[in-house]
C-alpha cells in the first residue's frame, strides 16, 4: 500500500514507525513530515493544511490510505476533499470533526445522549450580560472555555466571580481568542485524574486503546500555563477495567451513534479526554484526531498490524483482531520543549546527542519542532523532541528512569522539560 501521512510534529512521527513496521506498506509519505520520518518516509514539503496541494499530491500519486493527524486539515474538510476524489481516508470529515472544533456542538450532543460530562450553559458575545448574571449564581471553580480551537490555551478556570468576570471580557471584548471566543461554554469543574482514551472506529464499531495521561502545564507539579502536552506515559493505572467497559458502553458508542444519527458518521481516531470522577469517567473533550504526546506512548504498546486496523476502519469494516494489546509494558514520554515555551520562542538552535540517545537500549527520539539547516540539526519550535521510553515490563518508574536517563545525553540551549512525568501513577502505585 501506498500510504500517506498528513503532519510533521511527534504525533506524525510516531504513527510513521508504528507504519513502517506494516507488511502491508509498499510507500510511505509524510506530508511535511520532519527530520525524524525523514528517515524512513519521503517527506513532502507541503503544508498540512494545504487541502488543494495535498489532494493534488495523493491523486497523482495514487495513494491508497491517507492518515490524517492534526485538527486544522479536518476541520477544514481534507478528508471530504480526498473522499471526493475516490481517495481512501482514516480520519473524519468536516461535519464530524465538529466534534472538537465546535465545543457547543460537543455538549450538545453528550447531553442529547446522556452521556456523562460537566454541567453547562453556552453563552455568545450577544448575551454577554446574561454570562454574568450566570457567573454570580455558580460555585467556584467554575470552568470557562472559547467554543473554537485555540490550541488547547482556551479554557480558563477562575477560582472568584471577579476573575471570572475578567475571563469572559478577555473572550467577549478584549477577543484574546479571536473567532474561537465569539461564543463560550461555562461549565461545571470536575476533580479526579485526567486520562485520555483512543477509540479506532468505522464509524460504527471501534477498539479502545490503552489509556494515557497527559501533562499539560509547562511546569513540575502541574503548575504554570497550559501547553499542548510535556509529557505522557502508558497505560494509566487510573483508568481499570470496568472504567474501559463504561467508556465503550456509556461513551463511546453512544457518541458513534450521535454522530452517524446528524449524518457526520465519525471513521478516524476518536480521542476522549476523561475526568475519572468520584461518579465514574467523565467527558472533558472529545478530539477528532490522535493526541500529541499521548500518541507517543500508547502506539509502542501495541502489537501486531497497525496499518491494517486503520485501513480496515477507513473501508468500513474495522478489522478489531489486526492489534492485540501487549501485556506488562510500559512506555513514557518526556517533552523537551524550547526556552520559553508555551510562549513566543526563539527557533534555529543547534541540537546535540541525539545518535547518543538512540543508541541507548529501549529508547526512541521522536522529533517535533526540528529541523536540518547545513546538515545541522536545529530547533524549529516550542516542542522540540519527545523521548520515548518503552519497557517489557509493568514497571513506570523503571520506565522513566530510562527515558530521563536518555534526555542527560541531549543538549541544547534553553532546553526545558518536565522532571516528574508519570510520577502521578508511580506514588499510586507505592
Ligand atoms: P480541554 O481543552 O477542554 O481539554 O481543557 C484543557 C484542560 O482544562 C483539561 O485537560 C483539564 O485539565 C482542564 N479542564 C477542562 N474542563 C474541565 C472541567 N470541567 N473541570 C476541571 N478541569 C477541566
Amino acid at each position: 500500500m501506498k500510504v500517506a501521512i498528513i503532519g510533521g510534529g511527534g504525533r506524525e512521527h510516531s504513527l510513521a514507525l508504528k507504519i513502517f513496521e506494516s507488511k502491508l506498506l509498499t510507500e510511505l509519505y509524510v506530508i511535511p513530515g520532519n527530520p525524524g520520518t525523514q528517515k524512513i518516509a519521503k517527506n513532502i514539503s507541503l503544508k498540512s493544511d494545504d487541502v488543494e496541494g495535498i489532494v493534488k499530491f495523493c491523486t497523482e500519486q495514487n495513494i491508497d490510505l491517507v492518515i490524517i493527524g492534526p485538527e486544522k486539515p479536518l476541520t477544514l474538510g481534507l478528508a471530504d476533499e480526498l473522499l471526493k476524489k475516490g481517495i481512501k481516508v482514516f480520519g473524519p470529515t468536516k461535519s464530524a470533526a465538529r466534534i472538537e472544533g465546535e465545543k457547543s456542538f460537543a455538549k450538545k450532543l453528550m447531553m442529547e445522549y446522556n452521556i456523562p460530562t460537566a454541567n453547562f450553559k453556552v453563552f455568545n458575545k450577544d448575551n454577554y450580560d446574561d454570562a454574568l448574571t450566570y457567573l454570580k449564581k455558580v460555585s467556584y471553580p467554575i470552568v470557562i472555555k472559547a467554543d473554537g480551537i485555540a490550541s488547547g490555551k482556551g479554557v480558563i478556570i477562575p477560582e472568584t466571580y471577579e476573575d471570572a468576570k475578567e475571563a469572559v471580557k478577555e473572550c467577549f471584548v478584549n477577543l484574546s481568542f479571536g473567532k474561537a471566543g465569539e461564543k463560550i461554554v461555562i461549565e461545571e469543574f470536575m476533580s479526579g485524574q485526567e486520562a485520555s482514551v483512543f477509540a479506532i472506529t468505522d464509524g460504527d464499531d471501534f477498539v479502545l486503546l490503552p489509556a494515557a495521561q497527559d501533562h499539560k502545564r509547562i511546569h513540575d507539579g502541574d503548575t504554570g500555563k497550559n501547553t499542548g502536552g510535556m509529557g505522557a506515559y502508558a497505560p494509566t493505572p487510573f483508568v481499570n477495567e470496568s472504567d474501559y467497559d463504561f467508556i465503550a458502553e456509556k461513551i463511546v458508542k453512544p457518541t458513534l451513534k450521535a454522530l452517524s444519527d446528524k449524518n457526520s458518521k465519525f471513521v478516524g481516531c476518536l480521542y476522549c479526554g476523561l475526568m475519572m470522577t468520584s461518579e465514574g469517567p467523565k467527558v472533558v473533550e472529545f478530539n477528532c484526531r490522535f493526541g500529541d504526546p499521548e500518541t507517543q506512548v500508547v502506539l509502542p504498546l501495541l502489537e501486531g498490524d497497525f496499518l491494517e486496523l486503520l485501513n480496515s476502519s477507513a473501508n468500513g469494516k474495522i478489522n478489531k483482531d489486526a492489534i492485540s494489546v501487549a501485556e506488562n509494558k510500559s512506555s513514557v514520554c518526556v517533552v523537551i520543549a524550547s526556552n520559553g515555551y508555551p510562549d513566543k520562542v526563539k527557533k534555529g538552535i543547534e541540537i546535540f546527542g541525539i545518535e547518543d540517545a538512540e543508541k541507548l537500549d529501549n529508547i526512541n527520539v521522536i522529533h517535533a519542532g526540528t529541523k536540518i539547516k547545513d546538515e545541522k540539526l536545529i530547533t524549529d519550535g516550542g516542542r522540540v523532541l519527545g523521548i520515548v521510553a518503552t519497557i517489557k515490563k509493568n514497571d513506570l518508574k523503571l520506565c522513566k528512569e530510562t527515558a530521563y536517563n536518555a534526555i542527560s545525553k541531549i543538549q541544547f540551549d534553553g532546553m526545558q522539560y518536565r522532571k516528574d512525568i508519570a510520577d502521578k501513577a508511580i506514588k499510586n502505585n507505592l
